[in-house]
């Protein structure tokens, strides 16, 4: 089966390190992560790999994030996996917790809903603070006010070929706001009701839609229903200064006074995506084709010319694009629409 070789473009060269004898450029940028003390085995796996495979060459900063203060364990390990700066934050209560307002006995009826549906991670408030934060918290983190830019890594995450460029740089020059890897199908069950609050909140505020948007990757039929396409977020590259603008943050508190992160299970990957799909430009999410990444049980392996480019370890027909559920195929489509 002959698929188009749209994705066989030229690895990028203008940031590497390597091409340029002037001062290297940086970007305002860091590596983030959020994680548990209990993580610390699988966060110093992530750190180690991306270590090797990126950052010892361009030495971004370390954030880590968590809803409980990290202990002397999970800082020693994590200031000894790099040469690089290394930060903690405890986040604030009322940024991870469930709040107040929350009916907690209907709360509970939608968590049963999804037990009975079989959703992983049905039962779990704490999963649900986390998808609430990674939604419309984590760009609003003190200790991430003087950062442009943001790499979100997870513990026990893979990376599989040598990142010779900046990323960071490629989204600041070329005015990206978000970029991925992965994309998939989301449960709908999960976030039911997430598309009529959408295109209500869309009805009430349209000048916040962007022109060539990205609607067609979220919508197979012009708005009328959500395809369930969404970017997985657990990598992502992105502009914390889109996050922060007014058109997200209103789009983030009208889907938040629903109450829907926990009578449903809305994921900060759907959330993030409709975000990006519709108040910015097609043009200004990036594909990162030449970044092999795993995630358990998905992984991204880059094809064609950037697969040797990167020297990448992945094996080139384990590649999750181009499986019945993966979106990614109907994202290089969309870009012809
Ligand atoms: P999955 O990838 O959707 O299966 O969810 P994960 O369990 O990997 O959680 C996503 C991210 O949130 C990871 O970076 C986790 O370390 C982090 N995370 C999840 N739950 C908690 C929590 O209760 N506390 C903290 N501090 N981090 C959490
Ligand atoms: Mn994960």
């Amino acid at each position: 089966d002959a698929e188009p070789d749209v994705f066989d473009h030229p690895v990028v060269q203008e940031y590497s390190p390597a091409n340029s004898s002037a001062p290297r450029r940086k970007a305002n940028a860091a590596l983030v992560m959020l994680a548990r003390n209990s993580d610390v085995d699988e966060v110093i796996r992530s750190m180690k790999r991306l270590e090797d495979k990126f950052n010892r060459k361009f030495d971004y900063p370390w954030v880590f994030l968590n809803d409980q203060p990290f202990n002397a364990e999970f800082k020693k390990r994590t200031r000894a996996a790099t040469n690089s700066k290394v930060s903690y934050a405890t986040i604030p209560h009322d940024d991870w917790h469930q709040p107040a307002s929350i009916d907690e006995e209907r709360a509970a009826i939608g968590r049963q809903k999804l037990i009975d549906d079989d959703i992983i991670y049905a039962e779990s408030v704490p999963y649900r603070n986390m998808c609430r934060f990674n939604s419309g918290f984590f760009y609003k983190q003190e200790i991430l006010k003087d950062y442009k830019y943001y790499w979100r890594v997870e513990p026990g995450v893979r990376y599989f070929c040598d990142i010779d460029y900046d990323p960071f740089l490629l989204m600041q020059d070329e005015g990206k706001v978000y970029g991925f890897t992965i994309s998939m199908y989301e449960y709908e069950s999960t976030i039911a009701s997430l598309w009529d609050t959408t295109t209500r909140f869309m009805r009430q505020f349209p000048e916040y839609l962007v022109e060539d948007n990205a609607l067609n990757f979220i919508s197979d039929n012009g708005g009328e229903t959500y395809n369930l396409c969404h970017f997985w977020s657990n990598f992502e590259i992105g502009d914390l200064d889109f996050w922060r603008g007014e058109a997200y943050n209103k789009y983030f508190e009208y889907l938040d006074e629903t109450g829907n992160f926990y009578y449903e299970r809305w994921g900060d990957a759907p959330v993030h995506t409709l975000g990006a799909a519709l108040f910015a430009r097609k043009d200004q999410i990036h594909f990162f084709e030449d970044i092999g990444y795993r995630h358990e049980p998905f992984q991204h392996c880059p094809q064609g010319n950037a697969h040797a480019k990167g020297r990448c370890e992945c094996d080139p027909s384990d590649n999750f694009d181009y499986e019945g559920y993966s979106c990614t195929k109907k994202w290089h489509k969309s870009l012809f629409w």
